[in-house]
């Protein structure tokens, strides 16, 4: 059998990892996942209650391909009232997760010979997504030195006249960076009169800290937001990984691209997550405060820990849930018998020896750093810290 080139691709190493500490913990392994990418609160009440509603509703055929027109116009006012944007239901998409927004989006915007500018670290899928549809993955190398940020220069660097489209994700995974209000529309003022569309993942929107504020380069001026599409979802900010609903704005044109190939592809998401996510973005989420200040806690708890970790050192991140500490002094050297020479092998010695899980830096382009996630219990940050110290040197 021959599959297609296109079949090619690395599997999600955010995902795998997760799903072998899942199975080391079904074998009765004790181990202490920091690699979840997901909130480890739970879905809210009254979502759950809109979701079996719908179900009892009798919610459960087809709906319209690009979303009930129910939770497109909820995402339309929230779009006004939190992001100052004005955008009518024919530019708006549902999809099954953001994840499916990037990809839908990229599917119809590139192809052989495009280029897809993404400053590194990068979310894992990136590279993935843009390498299936025969485009060109141009990256910007970004460090701590830099807080993880790009500027127009560094735009003007690697831009070409096959570039495309450039991939924005703020706040990011995994480095934690939040571009604020000066540095993304100094970007947008780069980009205002090129040719090429902005994709700009904002599904970290709610998720900042210590007065950082999360800023839509779609603000910047009409000319940017004619050329920018917006993506973001219900996953991190309500606590719905598992319920597959993102969407994404932009000019119709594109919209309606992605509504056709949505069309053939996948149908429609979920009509129950749907109505959830109609619950979700309709009542007041004050609950996000409070589940941002007990991120926050862990945050402060674990980058002062990682930091006394000599040789670690780890940025305090403005946004998301991941820390994302440089590791790289501790490659060359060998630790309990194991030889310690890149990210994948510091994971791997802590998942066996140390029984903690996190994503090797190497998944998102960084291979000095490991991504450790937050997103899970203090009582688990405490003693998987612990776990580590006892790993080190
Ligand atoms: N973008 C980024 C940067 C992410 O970390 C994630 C998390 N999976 C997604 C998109 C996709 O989110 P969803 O679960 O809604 O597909
Ligand atoms: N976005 C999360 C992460 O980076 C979830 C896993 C995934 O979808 O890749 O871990």
């Amino acid at each position: 059998m021959k599959l297609a080139k296109r079949s090619n691709i690395a599997p999600s190493l955010t995902l795998a990892m997760n799903t072998k500490a899942k199975q080391m913990r079904a074998k009765g392994i004790d181990v202490i996942s920091f690699a979840a990418g997901e909130p480890d609160f739970t879905t809210p009440e009254h979502v759950k209650e809109a979701g079996k509603k719908a179900i009892d509703g009798n919610k459960t055929y087809y709906t319209p391909v690009s979303g009930i027109i129910e939770l497109k116009e909820i995402v339309a006012k929230k779009l006004k009232k939190e992001n100052g944007l004005d955008f009518t239901t024919d530019e708006i998409t549902i999809n099954s997760g953001a994840k499916h927004s990037v990809f839908n989006a990229l599917s119809v915007l590139v192809e052989n010979g495009d280029e897809v500018i993404v400053p590194s670290p990068y979310w894992v899928s990136y590279t993935e997504m843009v390498r299936i549809l025969g485009a060109d993955f141009r990256t910007i190398e970004t460090s701590e030195e830099t807080g993880f940020k790009i500027t127009p220069k560094d735009l003007e660097n690697v831009f070409s006249d096959r570039t495309k489209v450039v991939l924005l994700n703020s706040p990011n995974n995994p480095t934690g960076a939040v571009y604020n209000k000066k540095e993304i529309f100094a970007i947008a003022e780069y980009l205002e009169d090129k040719d090429i569309v902005i994709v700009a993942d904002e599904i970290y929107e709610k998720i900042v800290y210590d007065g950082n504020v999360h800023v839509s380069i779609a603000g910047y001026s009409d000319k940017i937001k004619s050329k920018t599409v917006i993506v973001n979802g219900v996953s991190k900010a309500f606590s719905m990984t598992g319920w597959r609903i993102g969407y994404a704005a932009g000019p119709a044109e594109i919209i309606g691209a992605v509504n056709k190939l949505q069309g053939h592809t996948c149908g429609n998401p979920t009509s129950i997550s749907q109505w959830a996510s109609v619950a979700a973005l309709q009542q007041n989420s004050s609950f996000i405060t409070g589940w941002v200040s007990e991120f926050k806690k862990r945050k402060d708890y674990i980058v002062k820990k990682l930091n006394d970790c000599k040789p670690i050192t780890c940025a305090d991140p403005e946004g998301a849930f991941y820390v994302f500490p440089n590791v790289s002094g501790l490659y060359g050297s060998v630790l309990k018998g194991n030889t310690i020479k890149d990210s994948v092998d510091l994971a791997d010695y802590l998942l066996n020896k140390g029984k903690i899980a996190v994503v090797p830096g190497k998944a998102f382009g960084a291979d000095n750093y490991i991504r450790i996630s937050f997103a899970t219990s203090m009582d688990n940050i405490i003693e998987g810290i612990k776990r580590l110290e006892g790993c080190l040197p």
